[in-house]
């Protein structure tokens, strides 16, 4: 009873970023007339590409390029999300969209001095405009404050992890531990600094099932204690700085890659410590850029490695599909609680990781919220509607 109670409780919130022309697009004349964004009636309207039809989607919030990150923290609902991490209940973010629409700079927010041709880039994370700083850094300081009031006013305490890991060519990898690039048994040793790295090389941790918690989990996978909001911020900093040298290796990782950073919270009651109250896990998640890579250009190596990118983005877009049409149904009693349980058993989360993954947070009973990221030039006309179709069929959810 309590599971099917759960299971009716999984809500996408989907949220719509568009981010400002950068100053480059103002420079080559990019322009904005497709997209009309009403903040306050939360849509969008995108004129169709090639044709005088126009279609308007409607979202749970929709925020336009004048919204700051703190706005953006406010708006999307993180506080809320926060909230019921505390109570117990699994949370998930994540950013969605093309490549250069503003996922990584909603989810991180971290300038970089990017020298492109050295593999020693150091993220400028120390002396960073902490303005900029996008969600995953504002929630280390969130729940910590968070935290600490809970801790000072009731009878409990917690206990945080943090993992932060990298789905690439469906190889999970682990930014918190240096030797995410090291390459299959035997082949170390030319792992040099410098040197470019094919994906089939590398080793890659093992996706394992847990029947005891009914997850899937990742094996080895680093998880770090951490005891304030500067320890969580240094381990995000630790696997941006892993993440971004290694970029350098992996031809266009950043894009074509999954990051997960997954914050683990055990709230304690101190009366009985032995046995934690809740156990929930937050997920920041900046997905692989959305574009659909031109087919007919790609060859070889590329071909297979966008193979595996949709993999993971294209079981994403299924599984969302399919939980979405299930709960048409049930809001329209073609489907009976029980039924719909069942029939969300069948979903497809297994057909690869990073779906395999989130399988507790998009089907049980756990909060998630879908930042959608646009692109505000005209020159991203076709993807924004892929986009904005997608986001608004999540959120159906
Ligand atoms: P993605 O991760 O989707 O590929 P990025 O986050 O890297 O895209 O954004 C692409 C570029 O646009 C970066 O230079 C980033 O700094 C800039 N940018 C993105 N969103 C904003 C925003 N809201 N305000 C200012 N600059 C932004
Ligand atoms: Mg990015």
């Amino acid at each position: 009873e309590d599971a099917q109670d759960q299971e009716q409780s999984s809500a996408i919130k989907v949220v719509v970023r568009v981010r400002p022309l950068l100053k480059a697009e103002t420079k080559t004349g990019a322009r904005q007339t497709v997209l009309g964004i009403n903040v306050e009636n939360k849509e969008v309207r995108i004129d169709l590409p090639g044709t005088n039809g126009r279609r308007t989607f409607g979202f749970d919030a929709v925020l336009d390029e004048s919204q700051q990150q703190t706005d953006v923290f406010e708006k999307a609902g993180m506080p809320a999300l926060i909230e019921s991490v505390l109570h117990g209940y699994d949370g998930t973010v994540f950013a969605y969209g093309q490549t250069g629409s503003g996922k990584t700079h909603t989810m991180e927010g971290f300038t970089y001095a990017e020298h492109a041709h050295r593999a020693t880039v150091e993220p400028q994370l120390e002396t960073t405009d902490e303005t900029r700083y996008g969600i995953t850094p504002r929630v280390a300081e969130a729940l910590f404050a968070r935290m600490r009031a809970a801790e000072r006013d009731e009878n409990v305490q917690f206990r945080v992890r943090c993992s932060y890991m990298q789905i690439y060519n469906e190889k999970i990898l682990d930014l918190l531990n240096p030797q995410h690039l090291l390459l299959k048994e035997g082949r170390e040793a030319k792992a040099t600094v410098a040197r470019r790295v094919d994906p089939s090389e590398l080793a890659g941790l093992r996706m394992r099932f847990s029947s005891a918690s009914n997850h899937f989990y990742v094996e080895n996978l680093q998880e770090v204690e951490c005891t304030s909001a500067q320890d969580v911020m240094e381990q995000f900093r630790i696997g941006v700085r892993a993440k971004v040298m290694g970029s350098h290796k992996l031809n266009a990782a950043s894009s074509r890659s999954h990051c997960m950073f997954s914050i683990r919270i055990d709230t304690l009651d101190v009366t009985r410590p032995d046995e934690p109250k809740y156990s929930s896990r937050l997920a920041l998640v900046d997905l692989a850029g959305s574009e659909r890579v031109a087919v007919t250009r790609a060859t070889g190596k590329t071909l297979k490695e966008a193979g595996c990118i949709n993999k993971s983005l294209f079981a994403l877009r299924n599984v969302i599909t399919a939980i979405s049409a299930l709960q048409e149904k049930q809001a329209t009693a073609q489907l009976g609680d029980a039924e719909m349980v069942s029939k969300l058993r069948h979903i497809p989360f297994r057909d690869s990781k990073l779906t395999s993954l989130l399988q507790h947070c998009l089907g049980g009973s756990s909060h998630t919220i879908m930042i959608a990221c646009v692109s505000p030039s005209d020159a991203h006309a076709e993807e924004n509607l892929s986009t904005l179709a997608y986001a608004s069929r999540a959120k159906a959810i």
